[in-house]
């Protein structure tokens, strides 16, 4: 190992790990393509796009020369008075995309804060308004939005930093999605008897990705729209994960037909290069910040807000998607995943099999030991790491087939091969 990983791994504490046992991370030396190339040579076929954010592949030159370019003009400037033209052209280029009146786009450097800014948006929307009761927000069992305070009290209570932060964290309501009608017509009662202390719903449309890659139909987000209506709550898409063609469309709402009123973005966003998130709100949002009052602004801003460096990444890797058609690229790779690793539902353990678009997931009744599964996955030449119970595959929009087949072929290799 080279001497600064053995430095290193005396002062780096690194995410999600138990650090006395967990096994040593692989010393990473460079990326190309859908490839990551280790310290010792090794290279490894990335199956999960780095946490999902890498659609292109890595290193796109398109990207790395619009940072480049940035760099050399002016790396980052503050949002505080001031605008620049990668922020306001990014702006502009995602009020156009994004699906209905969702025109307001507020930058943030990630999405746990991209969400914090939607909560504390829909919040103060009904302050502005001198509602003062609402302040709770309806979220979802199965759903994840991020490991800061306010962002861990709407995930998942199964996942465990509620039991560990209980007393600490605010309390929401975390209900049964409205997956058919029966349990719309529960959460309907819900909020029959809650609605007037709920500021919004906040959702993952189509795929709740980190609480166990679990799927569920544009129906229920059409419902959940009637729901807010019905009771005049705030909708809110948390397309952190979603969005950016994921899905096979380029937003979950274009394939629910839904609108939210307020939606987060990030991962994607700057194609896996840069930090970087938003938070975008419908003119009906905005509109009940805009008044002559000064306390009725919005108070929140991120020091690199706006950074221009991922401003300018943002802006090339939506040159990527005008100029080649990712979407139909997600949904040729979710076939060839399909007829992959379908034959995985025979296997022992194996719970169920589900695609959509460059989504893949093999859940199985359970995971043993996922480190020592990831540690076989690396033994085959691929980089793939489980999440609770599920074994998926988030490969890059731009993977070649060849690649993909040894992706697939790997997790069919270690499922078969049993004893995990
Ligand atoms: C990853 C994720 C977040 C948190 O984003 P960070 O950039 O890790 O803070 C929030 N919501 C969803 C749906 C996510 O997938």
């Amino acid at each position: 190992m080279p001497a600064w990983y053995d430095d290193g791994m005396r002062h780096i504490w690194l995410p999600y790990r138990q650090m006395k046992t967990a096994a040593a991370p692989l010393a990473v030396a460079r990326t190309r393509g859908s490839r990551i190339v280790l310290e010792d040579g090794r290279e490894l076929i990335d199956g999960i796009a780095s946490w999902w954010t890498a659609v292109h592949g890595y290193n796109p030159p398109r990207i790395t020369n619009a940072i480049a370019k940035q760099a050399a003009r002016m790396p980052h400037v503050m949002l505080g008075g001031l605008l620049h033209e990668q922020a306001a052209k990014l702006a502009t280029r995602l009020a156009a995309l994004l699906p209905g009146d969702l025109s307001r786009v507020f930058f943030s450097e990630s999405g746990s804060v991209a969400v914090e800014v939607a909560l504390k948006m829909a919040v103060q929307f009904w302050l502005n308004q001198g509602v003062r009761s609402r302040t709770k927000f309806i979220a979802f069992k199965g759903g994840y939005h991020g490991d800061t305070f306010a962002t861990m009290a709407i995930c998942d209570p199964e996942e465990g930093m509620h039991t560990l932060f209980s007393g600490v964290l605010p309390e929401h309501f975390i209900c049964e999605l409205p997956r058919d009608e029966e349990s719309a017509e529960a959460l309907d009662r819900f909020l029959a008897d809650h609605a007037d202390e709920v500021a919004g719903i906040i959702v993952e449309p189509l795929v709740q990705g980190a609480g166990g890659m679990l799927f569920h139909d544009e129906p229920c987000l059409q419902r959940l729209r009637g729901l807010a209506d019905k009771y005049g709550v705030l909708l809110i898409f948390d397309e952190i994960f979603t969005g950016f063609g994921r899905t096979g469309a380029m937003f979950a709402s274009d394939a629910a037909e839904v609108v939210p009123d307020i939606m987060t973005i990030g991962k994607a966003l700057t194609g896996g290069t840069l930090p970087l998130a938003a938070t975008v709100a419908s003119g009906k949002i905005f509109d009940a910040f805009y008044s002559d009052e000064p306390l009725h602004a919005l108070m929140h801003g991120p020091t690199y807000m706006g950074n221009a460096l991922a401003c300018a990444a943002a802006n090339a890797s939506l040159d990527l998607f005008e100029n080649n058609n990712r979407l139909l690229a997600a949904n040729e790779i979710g076939k060839a995943m399909t007829t992959a690793l379908g034959p995985c539902l025979t296997l022992p353990g194996v719970k169920d099999v589900r695609v959509r678009g460059g989504i893949a997931v093999v859940e199985l009744a359970r995971i043993e030991n996922r480190e020592a599964l990831c540690q076989r996955f690396v033994a085959e030449g691929v980089w793939i790491r489980p999440l609770r119970n599920v074994v998926y595959l988030t490969p890059a929009l731009t993977i070649s087939e060849a690649e993909l087949a040894v992706l697939t072929g790997a997790v069919r290799k270690v499922l078969e091969s049993g004893t995990i």
